[in-house]
């Protein structure tokens, strides 16, 4: 049996009965809770598990309801990159980690930087995504920090516009498009990084860095343009959205800009949270962009959870191919893999741990990005994970064409059963739920080679 079901679904429609909001979207549910208040959600999972879902115990202790997850920063690299990931296998890797919605990152070929281009990328989309996949526009033409994108022309085709991948360096431009962007009522999504202080390093420029001799990357890199960017922002107004935060000075200007009144938020990733540069090991599934900090900036991090400074939790799902990543710390790509370890991983390590509550996980991952961003939390869809099905971490198991993970190996609780979007097939309205995942059980979990 294949782990999903093809559905041609792209856009979450809105159906009769959905879960959400007659259940409250913050919290998780049971699964007969949810049978009572929604009889499209009973239908498809009798339709899926014919013998009853259940866990691996064949009871029904530890499975738990919960809105579909959205991440407001994947990488599907389409069009331009299929030999890396694409919107199928992307999409599909999302359904299985628990996500019913993502954002797509720009760094494309060719670029979403006019109407044109983000068509192509739209028509992939609505061909072969199994969930919500929207994309962002650049800011920039060609993502080059030359002249802005036709932002008037791409307004209702994008989520938003970010140059992910790079800063825009020029303060003028990047003023220009603040104001443009205020204009149109979107949100600039900007990765914060200054090529001039980064120097060809490839760590954070920590005591791994020097014990091992290698070129690191310092965190002013990254908190030194959010700093322009929250001066710009001060002086246009608008509204501010700071990608992959990674280090404790990044936290408190954001945390100091919101005192202020600023409309700005931010989002980390689990690895941020996790791991730190005393986990790194001499592998390529350890390099990402910005890179593992200091323990200092990992509980600064966790200290702008709690009080609600970092605003959600996206996985920078970046995709590479094996070679690509085989190259060590310094000649590796840039970028590793997250929608199918993310919930589980902070589920074992924060919730578990007492660090933050399920409820708040739930709100840092379905909740917040979708308020940000304007998603009706009506049509979040569902997941249903599997609480207390312990295993380990196998990256041959994901359905993402990416395999590098700093966490392979890692053993996590949370495994996810199905996963379900608003709305069906054509009609895509009043019309219950699709299933864009199916857990399929251990034997049959490996990918089904498409
Ligand atoms: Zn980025």
């Amino acid at each position: 049996m294949r782990g999903f079901y093809p559905t041609g679904h792209t856009r979450s429609g809105e159906c009769d009965d959905c879960l959400f909001p007659s259940l409250d979207i913050s919290r998780a549910f049971s699964v007969s809770q949810a049978f009572d208040v929604s009889p499209s959600f009973k239908s498809i999972i009798e339709e899926l598990f014919p013998q009853g879902i259940q866990n691996a115990d064949g009871s029904a202790d530890g499975l738990v309801v919960f809105p579909g997850f959205c991440d407001v920063h994947v990488h599907f690299r389409e069009p331009g990159f299929s030999y890396k990931e694409t919107v199928r296998s992307g999409s599909l890797a999302a359904a299985a980690g628990g996500y019913t919605a993502v954002f797509a990152m720009p760094n494309l070929n060719p670029v979403p930087d006019s109407v044109e281009n983000i068509k192509r990328e739209l028509e992939i989309i609505e061909r072969d995504a199994v969930i919500d996949v929207r994309p962002y526009a650049s800011i920039t033409v060609g993502e080059m920090g030359g002249t802005l994108s036709d932002f008037e022309g791409l307004r209702d085709l994008c989520v938003a516009y970010s140059d992910d991948g790079r800063g825009v360096s020029q303060d003028g431009l990047m003023e220009e498009a603040f104001l443009r962007a205020k204009a149109l009522g979107k949100i600039l999504v900007c990765h914060c990084e200054d090529m001039t202080l980064v120097k060809g390093g490839y760590v954070h420029d920590g005591d791994y860095a020097k014990r091992r001799g290698h070129a690191g990357i310092c965190s002013e890199s990254e908190w030194k343009p959010i700093e322009r960017d929250i001066g710009i922002l001060r002086r246009t107004g608008g509204s501010y959205h700071v990608c992959h935060v990674s280090c404790g000075e990044s936290v408190e200007i954001i945390r100091q800009a919101k005192r202020e009144g600023l409309d700005v938020t931010c989002e980390t990733a689990p690895h941020y949270l996790l791991l730190d540069d005393g986990d790194l090991e001499e592998d390529g599934r350890f390099k990402m962009n910005p890179p593992l900090r200091s323990r200092r900036d990992r509980l600064a991090l966790i200290e702008g959870l709690k009080d609600g400074t970092v605003d959600m939790i996206a996985t920078d799902h970046a995709p590479h191919s094996r070679e690509e990543k085989s190259r060590g710390l310094k000649g590796s790509a840039f970028g590793i893999v997250g929608l199918e370890t993310a919930f589980p991983l902070l589920y074992t390590c924060l919730v578990r741990e007492n660090v933050i509550t399920l409820e708040k996980l739930i709100e840092l991952m379905a909740v917040n990005p979708r308020r940000r961003f304007g998603l009706p939390l009506e049509g979040a869809g569902f997941t249903v994970f599997d609480l207390n099905e312990r295993y380990r971490i196998d990256p041959d198991r994901f359905l993402s064409m990416g395999r590098a993970t700093p966490f392979e190996g890692r053993e996590v609780y949370g495994r996810c059963l199905v996963t379900a979007v608003c709305g069906s097939g054509t009609d895509k309205r009043g019309d219950g739920y699709t299933a864009a995942y199916r857990y399929a059980g251990p034997e049959n979990e490996k990918r089904s080679g498409g």
